[in-house]
């Protein structure tokens, strides 16, 4: 009768496993924060609490490592916000699915014509991997409530284009190009918008 009984229960849990599909969009645990060189713990919670609070995945903080000397830019005394990307693309497990670097020193990329303008954060649309700078979030002279806020959001924006989305044009949107201003972060609500929620689907709380 008991062997009978876990037979039943082995097909039972053969049939639940066959209809949950192999691969889901994101497994749980499926984004690592990634310390570059020294951050508070602070300041890695709350990112880390940021991202948990807005998207359905778990996030697990890895051992900070030091800033790769390959994305120094020595002139202006930054890090190469690209360079920094191609590193954060071999970091951690590969069960990963998304790695979001975070670093208190200044970052910057090529825009436009200028060949070295500084940013808050950049990832790639669909990319493994994402890098958020405080350099530019105000800490120490603004309020520590603005700086959080305005960290989570710069954040959360970035982790959205790992996820496939791309700036939007809805004022107040999280997914609004900052267009290097701290005012349109300061704006937006650190709400996706209805279309960018759309595209989530599945991943927000
Ligand atoms: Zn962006
Ligand atoms: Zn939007």
């Amino acid at each position: 009768m008991a062997m009978l009984v876990q037979i039943i229960l082995r097909v039972v849990f053969l049939a639940i496993f066959a209809i949950v599909p192999a691969q889901p969009l994101l497994a749980q645990s499926a984004v690592a924060l990634q310390p570059l060189g020294s951050v508070d713990s602070a300041t890695v919670s709350i990112a880390r609490q940021g991202i948990e609070g807005k998207f359905d995945l778990d996030v697990v903080v890895l051992n900070p490592v030091v800033l790769p000397s390959s994305a120094y830019y020595r002139p202006r005394r930054r890090y190469r916000a690209e360079k920094l990307l191609d590193f954060l693309d071999g970091q951690g497990d590969i069960n990963y699915k998304k790695i979001v670097g975070l670093t208190v020193a200044d970052v910057s990329t090529t825009k436009g014509d200028i060949p070295d303008w500084g940013i808050f954060g950049l990832a790639g649309i669909g990319g493994r991997s994402c890098v958020v700078s405080t350099y530019r979030l105000g800490k120490g002279k603004v309020k520590r409530k603005l700086f959080y806020e305005r960290l989570v959001k710069v954040v959360n924006h970035e982790l959205g284009h790992t996820l496939g989305i791309d700036h939007c044009p809805v004022p107040g949107c999280l997914m609004e190009d900052a267009a290097g201003t701290i005012r349109t972060v300061d704006r937006e609500d650190g709400s996706f918008c209805a279309g960018c929620r759309d595209k989530l689907k599945g991943l927000l709380r």
